[in-house]
């Protein structure tokens, strides 16, 4: 953990960190609720600057209104705007929701396309949309960064920065690719639990004999 720290010993680090948060968040899973690609989908569209409980509280009407990607694509925006209000962002979001589903229908014959090419092209879908999707539904390896991961893999000396695209990188190449998917499931457990943005808990954190608790 020394300054001196090889990429050997870092991403040895990095293995002992996930087997230790594996083991205290043996359950760490999405915490958005879903039944599809399609509501896995829509559903981080809208947990932009919202939280995923209030997500949670707003789907279940979204979906028992428009089920189906064509459904969603033919619903008047007022209409949607009208459901997703209390998440925030309201108009954009559902601007995006609806014209995301007009390009599933005609573009991907109503499916939710499965690589992050054809996810990235869709509106109001970015990298991290796209991999919560790839990784959670499709079963594609997927790193997911997102402010906890974000905050967590820095203060970890994992990586530096806070330029999504570059940690994406970055902790790929350190994080095993078949843990990529959890790896940020349990990170985020560990964020909201014990390294919150504020007052992280190093004193009765599990991890601290090994994380060099970075500035973030
Ligand atoms: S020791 Fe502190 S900074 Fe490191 S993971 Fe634990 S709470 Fe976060």
């Amino acid at each position: 953990m020394s300054v001196k720290e090889s990429q050997v010993q870092l991403k040895e680090r990095v293995q002992k960190v996930i087997s230790l948060l594996k083991k205290k968040y043996p359950d760490a899973h999405c915490a958005l609720n879903h039944e599809n690609a399609f509501q896995l989908l829509i559903a981080t569209i809208l947990s932009a600057q919202c939280t995923d409980e209030r997500v949670n509280i707003v789907t279940p009407l979204l979906f028992n209104k428009f089920p189906t990607p064509e459904k969603m694509a033919n619903a008047k925006v007022e209409d949607i705007e009208e459901l997703i209000r209390s998440t925030g962002f309201y108009k954009n979001k559902a601007k995006n929701i609806k014209a995301c589903c007009e390009q599933i229908v005609t573009k991907h014959k109503g499916d939710v396309p499965q690589t992050m090419e054809q996810l990235h092209a869709l509106p109001g879908v970015g990298r991290k949309t796209a991999n919560v999707v790839l990784g959670n539904v499709f079963g594609v390896p997927s790193m997911v960064v997102d402010t906890h991961v974000t905050r967590l893999s820095n203060r970890l000396g994992f990586v530096k920065g806070k330029d999504a695209v570059k940690l994406e990188f970055a902790l790929q190449k350190i994080v095993p690719e078949r843990e990529w998917t959890m790896y940020s499931h349990y990170i985020i457990y560990h964020g909201r639990q014990v390294c919150k943005a504020r007052n992280p808990a190093c004193e009765s954190c599990f991890l601290q004999k090994i994380c060099p608790k970075k500035n973030y």
